[in-house]
């Protein structure tokens, strides 16, 4: 019987999961670590350590997840390419959730449904890197890897990982949520005083004048509203905000991740929504197997070499019951490329009937340097890729439901145009991510603004 004996060996059953296995595949940009003692000493305090969010909270994200995926939401994720230790500040939290809230005001007003906010942060420690070393005047030192894994100074201490650093992110992290959760219980979103979020240099922004205008727009019909019912509207004074971020560095992730009496399964309680990035989500590696157990909504981020087919098989690892809110895409091919990357992709998933969240994240293919030594993102590029995105769903008859950015509250000069048109000479002005180039509080509304303008097309 040949016949049969080829599909029996054909058949492979899927293997047991567990928070450890991981570890049996190819983890792709894991620092290593000198000594094993001091890493899994680390690992079990932290073990021990209280979790940063709860599973109930991250199934109401996943909720709203399936409700974007639907169309009747639409997601606005944002924040730091990287957080830092020394910016766990006050002012660089609150400028963050600011401008955050006001892109979803704008978002709210102008598309007419409500806006999942999700932030990059209370936990965006961990960095993947091109290269495992980096070599300056002739001195090789392991790279940079984010706060959780080393320091960005060039000296042999700095660049060791060291283990006790995943205990100080994660003390890092829950002083950021605890300080976004008491602005949010106070009030801070309370829809009835937006001018709360006003950032103190926005006077003088070209955009002021129009976003002014809406949030007077939306005061009227707060107090309409409370009018006609006579009563305050509740749930417009507290807004919903989650975090997320990458799931990268797998042994901090591991340790996270705890069995709820509440809510059966195992949740990794470091975030509401991890994602795996470009390099790391290899169908065999193990990042995604560890996204494969755990029962949070999960997003991977989908470069320009991804084919039809490495899409399907991520889809049938990752949310094989095709549970909504579940799995998202993010996409981020590069204003150049998308044109050429997306609609084959767009096409096989809708063919094959599969459901997923996209989301565009027009930031991270369209890095560049400039001549004076800078690394740069035009902002013409990001908000071209974001217009693309819009029309390249609509002709494959998918939804676009949501964009992944990296912008800060700061004042910085770090991407290239925008109303206040910046140039290479503005960028030496305030040019200060150590990773990524963010788009500002001003070039990330006039994102907003893009957005509805083109979904009201
Ligand atoms: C990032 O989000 O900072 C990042 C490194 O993205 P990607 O994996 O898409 O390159
Ligand atoms: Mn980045």
């Amino acid at each position: 019987m040949p016949n049969n004996e080829t599909n029996l060996q054909a058949v492979t059953l899927p293997h047991a999961w567990s928070v450890r296995s991981w570890r049996t595949r190819p983890a792709e940009q894991m620092p290593r670590y000198a000594d094993p003692v001091e890493l899994e000493g680390a690992l079990a305090e932290l073990g021990r350590l209280p979790p940063l969010v709860t599973s109930w909270e991250i199934q109401s994200l996943k909720q709203q997840l399936a409700e974007a995926q639907d169309g009747k939401r639409f997601l606005l994720q944002g924040g730091d390419c990287a957080e830092s230790f020394d910016e766990c500040s006050s002012d660089v939290i609150s400028n963050r959730l600011k401008v955050l809230l006001q892109m979803s005001l704008v978002l709210v007003h102008g598309m007419r449904k409500p806006v999942v906010r999700v932030g990059r942060f209370a936990g965006q420690y961990a960095k993947p890197r091109s290269a495992d070393m980096e070599i300056i005047d002739g001195v090789s030192l392991p790279s940079y890897r984010g706060d959780i894994v080393n320091g960005p100074a060039f000296t042999p201490e700095a660049r060791r990982p060291d283990p006790r650093r995943m205990i100080k992110a994660h003390a890092r992290s829950a002083m950021t949520m605890n300080f976004v959760r008491a602005l949010i219980d106070g009030g801070f979103a309370d829809l009835h005083h937006p001018e709360y979020w006003d950032l103190g240099w926005v006077g003088h922004s070209p955009l002021a004048d129009e976003y002014r205008h809406m949030v007077a727009a939306i005061g009227d019909a707060v107090r309409f509203m409370e009018t006609l019912s006579g009563a305050e509207v509740h749930n417009l004074n507290r807004v919903d905000f989650y975090t997320s971020h990458e799931a990268l560095l797998l042994p901090y992730e591991e340790s996270m991740t705890r069995q709820v009496p509440r809510n059966w399964g195992w949740f990794d309680l470091s975030t509401h929504f991890p994602w795996i990035g470009m390099r790391t989500a290899q169908i065999n590696g193990g990042h995604v197997e560890f996204l494969r157990g755990i029962r949070n909504p999960v997003a991977v981020k989908v470069g320009p070499s991804v084919t039809p087919d490495q899409l399907l098989r991520l889809v049938d690892v990752l949310n094989p019951e095709d549970e909504p809110g579940r799995l998202t895409f993010i996409h981020r091919m590069g204003a150049a490329h998308i044109g050429a990357k997306l609609p084959a992709l767009l096409d096989a998933m809708r063919r094959d009937g599969r459901r997923v969240l996209w989301v565009c994240d027009p930031m991270h293919g369209n890095t560049e340097p400039t001549a004076n030594g800078y690394k740069t993102r035009r902002f013409a590029n990001i908000a071209g890729e974001v217009e693309q995105a819009f029309d390249l769903h609509a002709a494959a008859g998918t939804r676009l439901g949501g964009v992944h950015l990296e912008l800060t509250g700061e004042d910085v000069t770090e991407c290239l145009g925008g109303a206040r048109e910046l140039t290479e000479l503005d960028l030496e002005r305030a040019y200060r991510t150590c990773v990524d180039p963010r788009l500002n509080y001003e070039q990330a509304l006039e994102i907003a603004m893009l957005i509805v303008r083109k979904q009201n097309q």
